[in-house]
């Protein structure tokens, strides 16, 4: 695959990259020497970036006993000096907007318009919003207290912007953190780890250890007093298995496939538009796409033949190239689990458009079409960039689809009829709906699933609230500190 003349350049972080060579963890504030490990590839053209340590047990309670050691100094300061952490974090992410989503394409494919417009100004937004909840801690939450320390373990698709998600509201309630990123993607939480270093985070506040599923398990067996997982159902569903009964807080983001209504008297461009963003954003790649496209029978023919055509004017392509819109999927092993899943969907009865799988990590976008709504293509998540067509007569029909789900994380509804779409909107048992529009992610929203798409919400008001313990806490734990 040839690079264009619009090609991002990546020598800043090429060099960067070449000084390290291979990353330890960071633990109380310092880089650990690199130990036994794996390596971390470019999925675009299967280049060795760098090598990972694979966490061991012990890292993992070396970084919790840092972290706990960080805690009480952290919480004891006031909400406004953590909030000018928060935002120098911020200011930092900024500054560094470029090296880091040359390094997010990097190491995980997606195109650089997304990182750079996307991933990294939203990882800085989430800062500078949680910044504004330090401050407002006393006033908006009297009497909460901090967890304590807080284990987090995070997936590869939007990988420095899970962290922030993770590591901004965290901080901002008085908690330490110890995280895990996903073994596909550990460069820019190392990245981070250096920002924490530059604006005089205090030791312990932030660990990460890097590594695997293992380390990821040793973590949710760690001392620690809250884990927030985003991930698979399967793991999400082990790791509520081995916290039952420990009386530790809990928050699991998982899977989804999410309904995208497309009613008669929608905007069919504007739904389009909003399918690209959707299901071909960041290769399908994403928990809450509109993977299942329902359509209302009368204008199904006319949506489809825009849908293909702009389908068709996708670029798939280097992830560094400006132009490209499809880059490369995060590495072969969910490549592969792609391809099967529309194999089986396939064989069950289900047309393929387009989705054909081309050399190295990537798969060109696609929908089935002709699909039952028993088909494994209409019930898995495929997780890459095929979305699934089927067509509907009535609103209650539509809904019927919408729900006949074991997830039950997004929606989006299009219509030009304000009391069609909140009416709809309504009736779809998902976390977050969006009315003529996808994918629209802001700090300041909550974020959450229900059913096997997980519980407790991220973000605002109210996932502030998932890393503070009630004011009826305080006293004993005021009490054990003593
Ligand atoms: P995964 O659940 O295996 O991995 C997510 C994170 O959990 C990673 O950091 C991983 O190292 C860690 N992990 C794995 N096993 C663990 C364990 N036993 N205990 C603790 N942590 C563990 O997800 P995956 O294999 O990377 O992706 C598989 C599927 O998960 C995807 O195809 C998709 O369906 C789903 N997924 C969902 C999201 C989301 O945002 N909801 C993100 C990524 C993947």
């Amino acid at each position: 695959m040839e690079y264009g003349p619009s090609v991002e350049d990546s020598s800043a972080v090429r060099d960067w990259l070449a000084a390290k060579g291979e990353f330890g963890h960071f633990i109380g504030g310092k880089f650990t020497a690199p130990g036994a490990g794996f390596d971390t590839r470019d999925p675009a053209t299967g280049d060795v970036l760098a090598q990972i340590s694979q966490g061991s047990a012990d890292d993992v309670a070396a970084a919790v006993r840092a972290a706990r050691k960080a805690q009480r100094g952290w919480a004891k300061l006031s909400g406004s000096d953590r909030a000018r952490y928060l935002y120098a974090i911020a200011r930092h992410i900024q500054k560094r907007e470029r090296f880091l989503s040359v390094l997010e394409t990097l190491d995980n494919g997606k195109p650089i318009r997304e990182s750079r417009d996307a991933d990294i100004p939203l990882v800085a937004r989430h800062f500078y919003h949680h910044a504004g909840w330090a401050e407002l801690l006393d006033t908006q939450f009297p009497g909460h207290v901090p967890l304590g320390v807080c284990g987090q373990i995070i997936p590869w698709n939007f990988p420095l912007l899970m962290l922030a998600w993770k590591i901004a509201p965290a901080l901002a309630a008085g908690n330490t953190v110890v995280l895990k990123p996903a073994e596909y993607t550990s460069l820019t939480a190392l990245a981070f780890a250096e920002i924490c270093q530059e604006v005089g985070l205090p030791a312990g506040v932030v660990n990460i250890v890097t590594g695997d599923g293992e380390t990821g398990a040793a973590l949710v067996s760690a001392k620690v007093d809250k884990i927030a997982f985003t991930g698979s159902t399967e793991v999400g569903r082990k790791i509520a298995e081995t916290l039952a009964g420990t009386g530790r807080k809990l928050t699991l983001e998982l899977g989804g496939k999410s309904p995208f209504i497309v009613m008669e008297d929608a905007d069919l461009d504007a739904a389009v538009e909003g399918v690209v963003d959707s299901i071909w954003f960041n290769q399908g790649q994403v928990c809450c796409a509109g993977s299942r496209i329902l359509v209302a029978e009368n204008v199904a023919d006319r949506f489809e033949g825009l849908l293909q055509a702009r389908m068709e004017k996708l670029r798939l392509g280097p992830p560094l190239d400006k132009s490209t819109d499809i880059g490369a999927i995060v590495d072969p092993v969910q490549k592969d689990r792609i391809i099967s899943i529309c194999r089986a969907a396939t064989d069950a009865g289900a047309e393929l458009v387009g989705g054909n799988a081309a050399q190295g990590c990537f798969i060109a976008p696609g929908y089935l079409r002709r699909i039952q709504p028993a088909n494994p293509g209409m019930q898995q998540e495929i997780f890459g960039p095929i979305a699934t067509l089927s067509t509907f007569r009535t609103a209650d029909e539509a809904i019927e689809l919408a729900n006949n789900t074991r997830y039950g994380l997004a929606g989006s509804v299009w219509s030009e009829s304000a009391t069609v779409a909140t009416d709809l909107a309504a009736r779809i048992r998902a976390g977050v709906i969006w009315i003529n529009g996808a994918n629209m992610f802001d700090a300041a929203a909550p974020f959450g699933g229900y059913r096997e798409s997980g519980f407790g919400r991220e973000g605002g008001r109210v996932g502030m609230l998932e890393y503070l313990a009630e004011p009826k806490v305080k006293a004993v734990r005021e009490a054990e500190a003593k």
